[in-house]
């Protein structure tokens, strides 16, 4: 069977995709709560055991808060990096942990994960190539810009999960202390719409069947708001839009559809 991919859940408050080739199932991130992360995967007829694997990008509590939680009495190896484990708090036994580094590949039943460095206010952040059988899934959530790395990463990718996180007009007129408000829109904090416009329209390679718009702010963005900016991103590239790549935005409070490749 070949790869899919589905959101169990993203957003400020936390986020979770299961990568699957129906044998072997990766959880990137478990920032939902251990509960949640449960009830979600039997939502889609999985039994939390089954879980093959969890691999962590980050030490902040929207990517990890669930891990003790969730693995508690299941022996789910934990991969993730040395400072962010060292960051997050988490109370593992040393035998679950798995430390990673960005650039180096590993293996997981079969599908090869590589960890690339993504620019965000954390210990040593990272995004994901999931590769398996030729098909490329690539998750970057929590960035303040698009590197040339990242671009690099994105290239070539069947299935793309990339934060949109903010509007920047709602950012800047909405709630958040200043001192925030600069963090998000600083090069270490997150990605804007605007900054995935960009990225469509002038960086996308038009490869993935399905862009997922992720970790959309409560506060400062809107579904329609990412969506609309991204399709007409899109339209500006008229030789794209053959490919009929699909837009989708993920919720922080419902499953989102399973991409199939
Ligand atoms: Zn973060
Ligand atoms: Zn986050």
């Amino acid at each position: 069977m070949g790869l899919s991919f589905t959101v169990l859940g993203s957003g400020s408050s936390g986020n979770a995709t299961l990568v699957s080739d129906g044998e072997t199932h990766i959880l990137v991130d478990v920032g939902l709560s251990g509960r949640e992360t449960a009830r979600r995967l039997r939502q889609l007829g999985m039994e939390p055991g089954h879980v093959s694997a969890i691999v962590i990008s980050h030490e902040h509590g929207d990517h990890c808060r669930g891990v003790g939680p969730f693995a508690k009495n299941l022996e789910i190896p934990v991969f993730m990096t040395e400072e962010a484990f060292d960051g997050s708090g988490l109370k593992l036994e040393e035998r679950r942990l798995r430390r990673i580094r960005p650039g180096e590949g590993f293996d997981i039943g079969g599908i090869c994960i590589t960890g690339f460095s993504v620019p965000h206010d954390a210990s040593n952040p990272l995004g994901f190539v999931l590769e398996k059988d030729g098909v490329r899934i690539v998750i970057a959530l929590d960035l303040g810009f698009l590197s040339n790395l990242v671009l690099e990463r994105l290239r070539g990718a069947d299935g793309i999960v990339i934060e949109s996180n903010h509007d920047e007009r709602m950012l800047k007129v909405g709630p958040y202390p200043w001192a925030l408000k600069q963090r998000v829109m600083s090069r270490r904090g997150h990605l804007s719409n605007d900054s995935v416009a960009h990225y469509l329209t002038n960086d996308f390679d038009g490869r993935a069947a399905v862009v997922v718009l992720a970790h959309l702010s409560k506060q400062n963005n809107l579904p329609e708001l990412a969506l609309l900016s991204a399709q007409r991103a899109l339209e500006e590239r008229p030789g794209l839009r053959a490919r009929h790549t699909r837009l989708e935005v993920a919720h922080q409070d419902k499953i989102g559809p399973t991409f199939r490749y």
